[in-house]
């Protein structure tokens, strides 16, 4: 009540309508920073949205929930589009309101925010980020739009949207600014902010014959993905994303735009890599070193069904045991999932083998599973390819390859393709999921034999994805050198392999017309996710969780994300952002605000 009267005091008497600070109670000497949204009156005037515009080039939108169509007319052109590209991630990044999951069961609901910035360069993205602070609004930043847990999303808020900044460049020896005469030149590649993976691998591997570290999901944005640390599916030899990063152009909360490398405001680079997005400033471009592209990359795939409890456990036992001898290393990646029914998949990647090296290293075990009458194989396969070609989505389709799905609107570019494993993940509504890095130091000694148990108790509840690729134990060490030097939790270089257990249904998007949910079902399935990761933490009591692909509900997040590295990240954040611009769920000082983001609480 007193703070409504306030507010009406201000308006009457013709006051510049910033109102940073409310007291929060009579005499108690702490104040609390509310940021403003409609209808509040200091929400800003249509003037002052008008001049923003302006200075944008016309490029302020008012974004739509992704199936506002179809709540207006359901039998509308508009709405027959949508429902037509739902499966298609390019299609829902390409919208402002558009969200790659469509939800999170008792987390997170897709909701536009009031404006967008079309962003075209750093010009516009400072002119947001200064309109935001002056009128105390909520930002949010969004690039590939691929946040799991919803933090390119916020309602009453006022959006940055890079995605039409995404010119790629390659650069034969690059040096950062301020790095002359101090750091070797390298061959590195420049992506603006709203590039996804597919422009830089199109334009890095296909078209020059290089390589750079970057994401598995083609359709994720470069931004967000460096500043999570970033996995690929050959991580395990070129380290994190993060760990290629040469120098990134950004606008920090106070406007101005800044360069970060190694020589040039180096404390905000280290925070770039890996401290999270959405929370240092607004990265427009990043250069990320470049490497050798090597000969081949390859793959063995397939299932192998137990017959039993006790053949399952055996077949858990044997792999582990088999990728300790002879798969930790920098060539293999990826994935081997343990499912409920006993059945083991196989989806493993690797680079720098070639189809015999693959066939004969793969053999001992995949003769051990024929020859056993408890377990059933199908599917098997080995082979590699020519690395050049792996993400030649044309000479791919060449050859009858289903393996990526193109992107089929009119102009769209022929390299724009997903994964066909990626497909059920475009648009998913969550109800679960965890992360958990085990340390390499399972595999030794007893060890195994208390990791195979907790695996497979794990493994009752729920299906586990083993990604070897995240955990970069194994890697050569210049690559685990150039990993430490992130923000990342250091326990991701002690780590072999990233456990991830998640679960969740079709799309959910609001205004989306399909059968009810049930909400019970749902919630259950998210018990058993949590008690799967319990049943692992009893062989890795403190382990880190990666923070993009994490539990929503992680009351330990600062110290599972970044370990021993919260405080510095902490300090670096006050510096740069002392009044929390750049809040997102359980990004770094997000503990400083309430749940939404609106209200400062310390
Ligand atoms: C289907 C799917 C597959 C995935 N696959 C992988 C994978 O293979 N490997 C992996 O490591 N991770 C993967 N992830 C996780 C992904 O890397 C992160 O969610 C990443 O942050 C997404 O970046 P984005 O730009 O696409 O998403 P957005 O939702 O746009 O952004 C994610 C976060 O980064 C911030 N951000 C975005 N752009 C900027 C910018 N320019 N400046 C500052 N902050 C910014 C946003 O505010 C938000 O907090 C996957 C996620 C999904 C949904």
């Amino acid at each position: 009540m007193r703070r409504r009267s306030f507010l009406k005091g201000v308006v009457a008497s013709g006051l510049p309508f910033v109102l940073p600070h409310v007291p929060l109670a009579a005499g108690s000497g702490r104040s609390v920073m509310r940021r403003v949204r409609p209808p509040d009156p200091q929400w800003p005037s249509a003037a002052s949205w008008a001049k923003l515009s302006a200075a944008v080039g016309g490029n302020l939108i008012r974004p739509q929930a992704l199936f506002a169509a179809c709540q207006m007319n359901p039998n509308g052109v508009a709405c027959a589009d949508v429902l037509e590209n739902m499966r298609n991630p390019f299609y829902i990044g390409d919208q402002p309101g558009g969200t790659e999951v469509s939800g999170w069961l008792d987390a997170w609901t897709p909701a536009p925010s009031e404006y967008a910035i079309r962003a075209r360069n750093a010009a516009d993205v400072a002119a947001g980020v200064d309109f935001a602070r002056e009128h105390n609004l909520r930002l949010v930043v969004k690039g590939g739009g691929h946040s799991y847990l919803g933090t390119s999303n916020a309602p009453d808020s006022l959006l940055i949207w890079t995605r039409a900044m995404n010119k790629v460049w390659l650069h034969d020896a690059f040096v950062g600014q301020g790095c002359e005469g101090r750091v070797a030149a390298v061959p590195a590649v420049t992506a603006e902010a709203g590039a996804l993976w597919i422009d830089l691998y199109h334009a890095t591997t296909t078209e020059a014959g290089r390589y750079v570290q970057g994401g598995g999901c083609t359709s994720v944005g470069v931004a967000g993905l460096v500043q999570s640390g970033g996995f690929g599916s050959f991580s395990k030899g070129f380290g994190t994303a993060a760990a290629g990063l040469l120098e990134a152009e950004l606008v920090t909360a106070d406007g101005r735009v800044r360069i970060a490398n190694a020589c040039t405001n180096p404390d905000l680079f280290w925070t770039l890599k890996g401290g999270g997005g959405g929370s240092f400033g607004i990265v427009t471009r990043l250069t990320l070193r470049t490497h050798a592209l090597p000969e081949f990359f390859g793959f063995a795939g397939g299932q192998i069904k137990a017959h039993s409890d006790v053949a399952f456990r055996e077949l858990i036992a044997r792999f582990i045991e088999f990728y300790r001898d002879n798969l930790l290393n920098p060539h293999w990646g990826e994935q081997v999932r343990l499912r409920p029914d006993n059945t083991l998949e196989l989806s493993m990647v690797c680079q720098g083998l070639d189809d015999a090296t693959i066939t004969r290293l793969w053999q001992p075990f995949l003769n051990w599973v024929r020859g056993s009458t408890d377990l059933e194989a199908s599917d098997i396969t080995t082979g590699a390819r020519p690395a050049r070609s792996w993400w030649d989505v044309v000479a791919r389709k060449k050859r009858g390859s289903h393996a990526m799905i193109s992107d089929t609107r009119p102009g769209a570019p022929e390299s724009h393709a997903w994964w066909s494993g990626d497909q059920d993940q475009v648009g998913a509504f969550l109800h679960g999921y965890d992360s958990l890095w085990l340390p390499a130091a399972l595999l030794q000694g007893d060890k195994p034999r208390r990791l195979v148990d907790a695996l497979f108790a794990a493994s009752r509840h729920k299906k586990l994805e083993m990604h070897f690729n995240k955990g970069i134990a194994g890697a050569p060490e210049e690559a685990i050198a150039r990993t430490r030097d992130t923000a990342t939790n250091p326990a991701v270089a002690e780590a072999f392999v990233l456990v991830i257990i998640a679960d969740g249904e079709r799309p959910a998007y609001p205004g989306l017309a399909r059968p009810a949910m049930d909400a019970a079902a749902a919630r259950t399935n998210a018990d058993e996710i949590d008690r799967a990761a319990a049943a692992l933490r009893t062989v890795a009591p403190n382990a880190g969780s990666y923070v993009s692909e994490s539990n929503y509900f992680n009351a330990s997040w600062q110290k599972a994300y970044w370990g021993t590295h919260y405080e510095k990240l902490r300090a670096i954040k006050k510096k740069y952002d002392p009044d929390g611009l750049f809040i997102v769920h359980h990004g770094v000082g997000s503990e400083d605000w309430s749940a939404d983001g609106f209200t400062r609480l310390k």
